[in-house]
């Protein structure tokens, strides 16, 4: 059985453990450097980017998340597509620069902070997309393939064995996105 670390310094890890565990994957939860050896991928949850990314750093995680994402599949959620990508907006900030996408934060506004779509792409047909506080993809480079976009912009999207999403797939049930993951690996 693959091994999927759940980053779990903030957010949303929980959610993700039980849906890779329930998508036929053992899940493990990721706190130090240490624990990146003994996983086959890992999974990057949602919550709030500025804070992972100074939990990062208190725990001397940055690079080595880092240099695993040359080597090994990721796949980063919402706050975790955000540091996924190789540049961030609205505000600027630090990224993990493993995907060819500029992102911005908080992309939807007030109005749209939190709702859900019902979306169909060319990689995934018919599925619930839980938007909180998300971030838009503004552009993808040539190595970035859409599987599904929402208000004309990509919100599912993998490059050779990294993914990210907007949204939260973790919380709908639907184990698609995450079976598609656990194939990467
Ligand atoms: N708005 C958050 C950020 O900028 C992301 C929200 C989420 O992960 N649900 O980091």
């Amino acid at each position: 059985m693959k091994r999927v670390g759940v980053l779990a310094l903030q957010g949303d890890f929980e959610a993700h453990r039980k849906a890779i565990e329930r998508a036929g994957g053992a899940a493990v939860e990721v706190r130090t450097a240490a624990g990146l050896d003994s996983i086959d991928g890992l999974v990057i949850p949602g919550g709030e980017s500025t804070t992972m990314l100074k939990l990062l750093d208190l725990e001397n995680l940055f690079e080595p998340l880092r240099e695993f994402g040359l080597r090994k599949p990721v796949f980063g959620t919402c706050a975790g597509a955000i540091l996924m990508a190789r540049a961030v907006t609205h505000p600027e900030q630090r990224s993990l620069e493993l995907m060819d996408l500029v992102v911005e934060r908080n992309g939807y506004g007030r109005q749209l902070d939190s709702h859900v779509a019902r979306i169909a792409g060319p990689g995934l047909d018919d599925f619930e997309a839980v938007f909180i506080r998300a971030p838009i993809i503004r552009s993808v480079g040539p190595s970035v393939r859409v599987l599904a976009t929402y208000r004309d912009a990509p919100v599912l999207v993998e490059a050779g064995r990294r993914m990210a999403a907007t949204f939260h797939p973790e919380l709908t049930g639907d184990l698609r996105i995450h079976r598609l993951f656990l194939e990467m690996l």
